[in-house]
């Protein structure tokens, strides 16, 4: 066996609202070239100018990651000759990053193994540039659009501390919700706000790091993590065959599933860096830090193990809640309005998170609304607190409560008001259940017998599937409204009785 060794620089978009050096629109999507202007288009003579609020996102993601902001940052030209660099050079940082030195703890688990991951991967550095523009070829001629040219682009960069590609996938994975938490991307990896390229080598074990494979350009976690195995397995091969891996640069073929090359690398001289000289050195000052500081939240891991340990969650679902900022939001939130009216708030975690994984969510793929339109659902949370009091009180079956709130979400109504017009509120009325519990003897006296002979006989099991059939007879009778508990316990003393 061999030993593994995989570092990712990942580029996320930042979601500023103009470009990094230049005050045009930084929009996806938009008519090509509309989004352009001298400084961008890289005309000669212009000057550059820092968007602060990008250096102010950047210097969050880096303080979300543990890493040192420097005293002192500034920008390079990276040299290189491409058409969708109209200047031939592209701002980026070189000497002193925005972040640097920093980790993030990866937790999770290995879905291919089972096992659990948990996995210090130390962050190299976090720096700021521009993006190039999109060239897209058709046929004979290839196309250029520069919208995208000079919009802000933040790239994080990890030191070589991860070993599978399930790890590099759940990295991927945790930075984005991260970045999505600090709002400072919208994580899309369709789209190109987030992407990453992928280091991989291999060596025999305790000869340290071996030659480098870079795997560029991958848009999605899933394709990281097959690349990367893919990947160690192919030098795993050259290696037992004797031969060497060549340091290289390669394209993961998601049609054929395997990596192919692309050109051999270039080293870091081949891009002459060199200080830029149209933008001051920036020297992040107290007030600027203090507005990173104010943009900060709770990162989601961090969320998560709170959910669980405040609301005794399980992992599963507190890992499902913190999906988004919003839903957690939206728990949370329903979670303190059940607890309000009296609820234990163990008891009503649980309820409200059952109804929001399960049914909530739901209607939300059915209608086509995303997690983070939860903010303004027609359902709000006092309202989802109130379904829960009612379920936990006992006041209305569960299939009633996923009635009324489908009705609730397509009237906008409060749900309470719902189940009271539908006549939903459970009958705890002991006479008017008992009238029930003696037709249904009535009718089904022979199952009454079959139980007593099941139990006495040993047979316990089909004792409790029989009475519980009795105690469901029971609900249909009264349209579903009859206390179960109420029920079931008429049920029991009907079977003691005649014993
Ligand atoms: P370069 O200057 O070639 O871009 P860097 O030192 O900047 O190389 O590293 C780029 C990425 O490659 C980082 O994520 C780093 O962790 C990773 N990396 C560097 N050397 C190796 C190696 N031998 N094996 C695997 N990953 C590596
Ligand atoms: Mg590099
Ligand atoms: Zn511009």
């Amino acid at each position: 066996m061999y030993q593994s060794f995989i570092g990712l620089e990942v580029h996320i978009h930042l979601l500023t609202e103009t470009k990094v050096f230049c005050g045009c629109r930084s929009a996806f999507g938009d008519e090509p070239n509309t989004n352009v202007c001298p400084v961008c288009m890289g005309y000669p003579g212009v000057l550059p100018s820092l968007n602060i609020e990008a250096m102010r996102m950047g210097c969050m993601v880096a303080k979300s990651l543990n890493c040192r902001i420097p005293e002192r940052t500034w920008f390079e030209r990276k040299q290189y000759f491409y058409p969708d660099m109209p200047k031939n050079y592209q701002i980026s940082q070189f000497a002193s990053p925005l972040g640097q030195e920093g980790y993030l703890m990866l937790e999770g688990r290995d879905h291919t193994s089972g096992k659990t991951i948990q996995k210090k991967v130390r962050i190299k550095e976090c720096h700021l540039e521009e993006d190039a523009g999109k060239m897209i070829h058709t046929g004979t001629v290839s196309l250029l659009d520069y919208n995208r040219a000079g919009v802000s682009l933040l790239e994080i960069v990890t030191e070589p501390d991860m070993e599978t590609g399930e790890e590099a996938e759940l990295f991927i994975q945790q930075l984005r919700r991260m970045v999505r938490y600090l709002r400072v991307c919208d994580g899309n990896m369709e789209e190109g706000s987030l992407r990453a390229d992928a280091n991989v080598s291999i060596n025999f074990p305790g000869k340290g790091l071996g030659k480098k494979v870079e795997i560029k350009n991958l848009n999605s976690s899933r394709f990281v993590r097959l690349a990367l195995n893919h990947e160690i397995a192919r030098q795993g091969e050259l290696l037992d065959a004797g031969k060497a891996v060549i340091q290289e640069t390669r394209l993961w073929n998601e049609n054929r599933d395997q990596t192919e090359p692309m050109r051999t690398k270039e080293n870091a001289q081949d891009y002459r860096y060199f200080p830029e000289p149209d933008l001051p050195v920036f020297t992040p000052e107290p007030s600027f830090l203090a507005s990173v500081e104010a943009g900060l939240v709770e990162l989601p891991m961090d969320r998560m193990k709170r959910l669980c340990l405040e609301y005794g969650l399980t992992a599963e679902a507190a890992d499902l809640i913190t999906e988004e900022k919003a839903e957690a939001d939206y728990f949370e939130q329903a979670a303190a309005c059940a607890v309000e009216q009296g609820l234990d708030k163990k008891e009503a975690a649980q309820r409200i998170a059952h109804l929001l994984l399960q049914d909530i969510k739901h209607i939300l793929m059915r209608e086509g609304i995303p997690l983070s339109g939860l903010s303004s659902f027609a359902l709000n949370p006092r309202h989802l607190a109130d379904l829960a009091v009612m379920v936990c009180k006992g006041k209305v079956s569960l299939k009633n409560v996923k009635q009324a709130l489908e009705i609730a979400v397509s009237s906008g109504n409060p749900p309470d008001s719902i189940i009271r017009e539908h006549g939903w509120e459970l009958i705890t009325d002991e006479q008017a259940i008992a009238e029930a519990v003696r037709a249904v003897y009535a009718a089904e006296e022979k199952l009454f017998s079959e139980v007593r002979a099941a139990r006495s006989g040993g047979n316990a099991k089909r004792g409790r599937t029989l009475a519980a059939f009795l105690v469901g007879k029971v609900l249909d009778a009264t349209g579903g409204r009859a206390d179960p508990r109420i029920a079931g316990k008429q049920i029991e003393e009907l079977i003691r009785m005649e014993a």
